[in-house]
């Protein structure tokens, strides 16, 4: 057999992004060195029968330069992704990264450790305590936190307690609400196809190498050992929850709907550190996963994040996360999650603009372009989501894909497509955006509307801040348009470029255009800037007419 080469055309391809991104931005390798305590040498796990489980000593090749056969950018990625070893986060805070998909957390409390997601398999979750106890000492694990229901964040659990010490009362199990319900739904329900998908998704079993897997975008692959799951003894249901587990206080926002069906971000407000669970990492994140799973719903993720910004913005010195590295400082903290908030906005308004504009998945697919602010950072790349197929989830979400047999609509359809090509488009005879509907619209289901029409690339250029002050409700919200993504959150109007004092009866008015019992403070033109990147609905669309 012959070694695969790349073609000219990869060559060029990969060249041209290699001069179109920062490589020359260090930060991430940095960050994700920093705090380095020890490592598993050689970092390879084995199950009890000897089988190999993990093995990141086959990433060696990555120390080389990337070759013509790998993008640059997931090249470099896989660089990072595949530095292993124990890093300490904060005092108080220990990370085991690149011994399984995911990070495993720990965190000292008075007399234990407390471990947040035990990664995959009981092997590797093994292997990464007895990494962290060499260093840091014997410590009893007094609780275990599930941030999700996906299971690179629960599975190696009888890694790092028993279900004998959770009934004892010497270890509680903390998961988000719905936990159980969706660990079962997607492990067992759809378990087979899912797992059997994930294998060619993850390559676990591919040989590495330049011709071969490089890594996953994620993390490198899956470790292949013992899952196991103990149910949870204690779960958050409310943002605003606090606990304190062995003497560790923790603060949690649930976030259902982002990244998985049940999951929660938690900050330690002793050491001002913020866990984002999975809902910010570096890398674009999948909306639709070629596992499988549900299509997930990027306004809620992108509507969370902002409520994390909110929430625990001015307390949080570093954000971690369950995969990937840390980042430190409160400025590049919360800049990091904006334009991880961003990405997800932008992505889903804007494929909702142009599907009120007529366009399908595909074409929306094809259109759709980044902000040069989001193109160019790293975090924002497509290592694991992607641009193009995550549009078409979001298409998928709100549109479907495709009818059922023996039924009336198909008849209908296609004779209204004969219809049109007769006579002409005969637009839309049902208005369902009806006044009634308008006027039952709270305030931020009227903001995301407006989001929805912001005109992307014609706003990337923008930066607006807008209050918007309801005498009647007594409510106050602040609007900010960057990157193209227009913002809002329910907070003081401050210091405002333009206020907006009206009312909430008369808000709605806003989406028509009227500015009956609306008025204006400060500079006006911010909202003709706002307007002017507003694009109309077109209910006229083409379907089969050209
Ligand atoms: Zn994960």
């Amino acid at each position: 057999m012959t070694t695969p080469t790349a073609t000219a055309s990869v060559r060029a391809a990969n060249a041209a992004l290699r001069a179109a991104l920062p490589f020359d931005d260090t930060q991430d390798h940095e960050d994700a060195h920093r705090g380095f305590v020890g490592r598993l040498d050689p970092c390879i796990v084995r199950a009890a029968d000897g089988r190999v489980v993990w093995d990141n000593e086959s990433y060696r090749f990555l120390d080389g330069p990337c070759p013509d056969t790998v993008n640059p950018s997931l090249w470099r990625q896989s660089q990072l992704v595949a530095i292993d070893g124990l890093f300490e986060v904060v005092p108080g805070i220990y990370q085991v990264r690149g011994l399984d998909l995911s990070n495993i957390t720990f965190v000292e409390g008075d007399t234990g450790v407390l471990v947040i997601d035990p990664l995959i398999s009981t092997e590797t979750a093994a292997a990464a305590l007895a990494l962290y106890r060499q260093h840091r000492g014997d410590r009893p694990v007094t609780g275990v936190i599930y941030t999700h229901s996906h299971i690179d964040h629960f599975g190696g659990v009888k890694g790092v307690t028993s279900q004998e010490d959770v009934d004892a009362g010497r270890c509680t199990i903390i998961a988000p609400e719905g936990f159980v319900e969706h660990a079962v739904a997607e492990n067992v329900y759809a378990g087979t196809a899912m797992a059997r998908r994930a294998g060619y998704m993850y390559g676990a079993v591919l040989a590495r190498g330049p011709e071969g897997q490089v890594g996953a975008g994620l993390g490198q692959t899956t470790s292949s050992g013992t899952v196991t799951l103990i149910v949870p003894t204690d779960f958050i249901t409310m943002t605003g929850e606090e606990r304190v587990v062995d003497g560790i206080r923790m603060e949690f926002q649930v976030t259902p709907g982002t990244e998985a069906p049940a999951e929660m971000n938690l900050l330690f407000p002793d050491l001002h550190a913020l866990c984002m669970a999975e809902n910010t990492t570096h890398t674009l994140h999948n909306l639709l996963t070629l596992r499988g799973a549900l299509v997930r719903d990027p306004r809620v993720w992108a509507r969370y994040i902002t409520e994390s910004i909110d929430r625990f913005g001015d307390r949080t010195d570093v954000v971690f996360a369950s995969h990937h590295w840390p980042t430190w400082g409160r400025e590049r903290a919360m800049g990091y999650l904006s334009v991880q908030r961003d990405l997800y906005a932008y992505l889903h308004d804007q494929t909702l603009r142009m599907l009120n504009a007529g366009m399908t998945g595909a074409e929306i697919a094809e259109a759709i372009v980044l902000p040069p602010a989001l193109e160019c950072a790293w975090h924002a790349r497509g290592y694991y989501g992607s641009v193009s197929h995550n549009v078409k989830a979001i298409y998928q979400r709100y549109m479907g894909l495709g009818f059922g047999a023996e039924n009336g609509t198909w008849r209908c359809i296609y004779l209204a497509g004969a219809t049109e090509l007769r006579q002409g488009n005969f637009g839309t005879p049902t208005a369902t955006a009806a006044a009634d509907l308008m006027r039952a619209l709270s305030p931020e289901q009227i903001f995301d509307a407006i989001a929805i029409r912001v005109d992307g690339p014609k706003a990337w250029h923008l930066s607006l801040s807008i209050g918007v002050d309801l005498a009647d409700s007594g409510e106050q919200y602040r609007l900010d348009l960057r990157n193209g993504v227009l913002v809002h959150r329910l907070a003081p109007v401050g210091d405002a470029a333009l206020i907006i004092r009206t009312s909430r009866a008369a808000l709605p008015g806003l989406l028509a255009g009227q500015m009956g019992g609306i008025n204006l403070e400060g500079d006006p033109s911010v909202l003709g800037q706002l307007l002017g990147v507003l694009q109309t609905p077109d209910p006229d669309f083409s379907i089969v007419t050209p």
